[in-house]
């Protein structure tokens, strides 16, 4: 009998969920398991790894419960996760020889600031795509092997080995027989040339990290081994990193389309094709997916206060009970009276990079009201999104005019609806938001022929809301120029 579903094994910052789909990719179980977060110094995150694979597995097994059915029904297994978070261990036993250093995680910022100041930002950009920051897991690994008592020498001598979660996930889940990544993951590291498509000499000798740790680089779309943990034997056929797998889920495969996800903060991806568009204005180059034998490309770009500016109205300031209150409220006027509110609460991201900025609300006058706050943070999220996609499209000389969103502000109607506005395309939200499970899901279906071709793909989706540009040109440009002022007067 034809397996009826693909599962797909969604691992994040805070939780880890199971969502199996069927061929209609309708959901038809969805597991979820938060895991402690720790903090042991400022600034620095860890995850203890059995959290993150005990969690997983578990979700896997209700999911299945759930259903009432057995691994026998599943077709395969795809794997979305956290990106860049780093993860070592003894290549004998399984076991982590430290937590997990999470992305969010500052710990190697100093030593990546003396890396900017020896002038090596644009080689490691002309490899990997990437901005150097601590963000990404080159200098994280380069932490543990320097800081860890013991592991430098134990991976000189082979018995250790490096992976992201995927990989330790398929580390786990195959009884250690696959030591694998795919090239989205490979892409975060810092340590994958993405033009040559190799791990790159030159920077393991930088970050001082011994070549036999790293995993091999297989297909987004591939044989990544199979578990028997689930009871019978299922195949393991996708992998990519969160933010990739959401680019594939909303069917973001021909260069030119992206996909916006409104979270806390926003990360805007948009394909670029078949070849590396090297951003003039900070966005990080990166891979979008490997299928059929092909790499595909992507600019990435992120604003970092998004729907996080919406918990300030809520927490902070309590103009709102809650944060899909902030919807009617800004509907209660009209516009917002010439406020702006610019939450850089964190400092300023692409295309401005300023990390020393702060947040600040201009055009108050006497009548401004509380309404009128409410309005203009979330017209914030719009505009900050408006300012890297318009970096996009300087990079990639087009223009996008479609723009597909997901996530949890994207439900937000006057949100969406000045999104299209502000940028005169097409916001697109698809009627299955949990894009990113989808995407990773697609990805083990095309490969065991459970999904046939893209095509199928394509008609599977269907558009939940469409939201159409309707301000006036004037309009539009009178709303940037007062955003962009407003910009101005925070960078002075
Ligand atoms: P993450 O994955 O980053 O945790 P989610 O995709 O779950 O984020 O989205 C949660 C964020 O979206 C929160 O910051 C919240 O303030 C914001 N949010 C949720 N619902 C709405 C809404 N209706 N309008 C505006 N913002 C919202």
């Amino acid at each position: 009998m034809e397996n009826k579903y693909i599962m797909a094994l969604d691992q994040g910052t805070t939780s880890s969920r199971c969502i199996v789909f069927d061929r209609r990719r309708s959901i038809m179980a969805c597991a979820q398991k938060e895991f402690p977060q720790i903090y042991p110094q400022s600034g620095w995150v860890e995850h203890n790894p059995n959290d993150i694979y005990s969690t997983q597995i578990g979700v896997a097994a209700e999911a299945l419960a759930m259903l009432g059915i057995t691994a026998d029904d599943i077709d395969s297994i795809g794997i979305t996760n956290q990106r860049e978070t780093t993860i070592l261990w003894d290549r004998q036993t399984g076991l982590p020889v430290y937590n997990a250093i999470v992305w969010q995680c500052r710990r190697t910022a100093d030593y990546v600031s003396k890396l900017k100041q020896n002038g090596l930002t644009e080689m490691i950009r002309q490899k990997t795509g990437l901005i150097p920051d601590p963000y990404f897991s080159a200098t994280k690994i380069k932490w543990i092997l320097d800081n860890v008592p013991g592991v430098r020498e134990r991976a000189e001598r082979g018995e250790i080995l490096f992976g992201t979660v995927d990989c330790y996930l398929i580390y786990k889940l195959t009884g250690g027989k696959v030591h694998a990544t795919d090239y989205t993951n490979a892409s975060r590291t810092m340590l994958f040339n993405i033009f040559e498509k190799k791990w790159d000499d030159e920077l393991l000798k930088l970050f001082g990290i011994p070549k036999c740790i790293l995993p091999e680089v297989r297909m987004s779309s591939g044989d990544f081994g199979s578990t028997t943990l689930l009871g019978g034997e299922i195949k393991i056929r996708g992998v990519a990193g969160d933010q990739q797998a959401a680019l594939f889920g909303q069917c973001c495969f021909e260069k030119g389309t992206g996909k916006n996800t409104y979270g806390t903060g926003c990360f805007l991806l948009t394909n670029t094709g078949r070849e590396p568009v090297m951003s003039e204005s900070g966005l990080v180059t990166t891979i979008a997916c490997a299928i059929d034998d092909e790499i595909t490309y992507a600019l990435e770009g992120s604003v970092f206060v998004a729907g996080a500016a919406i918990q300030w109205l809520r927490d902070e300031l309590k103009l709102i009970d809650k944060a899909s209150d902030s919807e009617e409220v800004a509907l209660s006027v009209p516009d917002t009276n010439g406020v702006t509110v610019l939450p850089a609460f964190t400092g300023l991201g692409a295309p401005y990079w300023n990390p020393y900025a702060r947040g600040i609300i201009t055009g108050l006058s006497r009548g401004a009201g509380r309404a009128h706050i409410v309005r203009a943070t979330l017209e914030s999220l719009a505009f900050q999104s408006f300012d890297v996609i318009e970096a996009m499209e300087k990079d990639m000389g087009c223009k996008i005019s479609i723009l597909k969103v997901d996530g949890g502000a994207s439900v937000n109607n006057f949100l969406m609806q000045f999104q299209a506005d502000i940028l005169s395309a097409a916001v697109q939200r698809p009627d299955c938001i949990e894009t990113t499970a989808l995407g990773a899901a697609f990805l083990a279906g095309l490969s065991t022929g459970f999904w046939k071709s893209k095509d199928e793909l394509y008609t599977l989706m269907s558009i939940g809301a469409q939201y159409l540009p309707q301000m006036s040109d004037s309009m539009r440009g009178k709303c940037i120029e007062r955003w962009k002022a407003a910009v101005q007067m925070l960078l002075k």
